[in-house]
């Protein structure tokens, strides 16, 4: 199947109020351009630096969304241009974004990480932390900054059972906390591998790579 085909099927099988990410993370300009002439509009990367650089080779009305770890001397890099910024996992972080947006003049979408695998790895808030920290006051202190919803990541299994009970505990996360920041409607979860779990889950973001791209040389 080539590349256009991966990314039609995949797109054809999301229910409507889910929005495909296409991760093009390690992939050169010409494959990415592939899926824009396919209609795709969202890309996601984890890197600034490669993201900035497609960014300002690639036609501008590609939104682009940070999906990986972001150090805050690199946001301002994507300052100017990131649509959203998927792993905002510390407050320091937001307190950077909140900087740079306004040098900027915009205001930042952002999804707050939470931590529902088991490995160790992975970044995020955990949960109650979270809780405690997103009440309405803490969040109303950003003006440049507009938190959309939560995002997460599965652990890396083929347990399903275990992935549809990480993927329901962020849910459960999301749905307390959308209580109340009623504007929230983005709950990022899903991947290659665990998308179709993600979404009978409550995911309303998927963000896909291999699936669509190939497997990464990196
Ligand atoms: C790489 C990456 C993805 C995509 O992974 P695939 O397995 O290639 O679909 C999704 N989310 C994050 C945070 C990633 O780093």
């Amino acid at each position: 199947m080539s590349l256009t085909e991966r990314l039609l099927r995949i797109k054809d099988s999301l229910p409507q109020h889910v929005t495909l990410v296409a991760v093009s993370k390690t992939k050169p300009v010409e494959d990415l351009m592939v899926a824009y002439r396919a209609g795709q509009r969202v890309f996601g990367e984890n890197k600034a630096q490669e993201m900035t650089a497609k960014w300002s080779e690639m036609p501008k009305d590609i939104q682009w969304h940070m999906i990986g770890h972001l150090q805050s001397n690199k946001v301002k890099y994507i300052a100017p241009y990131v649509a959203l910024i998927h792993g905002v996992d510390r407050p320091e972080l937001l307190d950077e974004i909140e900087k740079q947006a306004k040098k900027n003049h915009r205001v930042i979408d952002c999804l707050l990480q939470v931590h529902i695998a088991q490995e160790s790895t992975k970044f995020g808030w955990d949960p109650e932390e979270l809780a405690l920290w997103a009440t309405a006051k803490q969040l109303d202190a950003y003006s440049h900054v507009r938190i959309k919803g939560l995002m997460g990541m599965a652990t890396f299994t083929s347990d399903e059972p275990q992935i549809i009970q990480e993927f329901t505990s962020l849910k459960f996360v999301y749905d307390q906390l959308s209580k109340v920041h009623s504007h929230w409607d983005t709950l990022s979860m899903g991947m290659s591998q665990d998308y179709a779990s993600a979404i009978s889950c409550g995911s309303t973001m998927v963000r896909i790579g291999s699936s669509i791209f190939g497997d990464r040389n990196y």
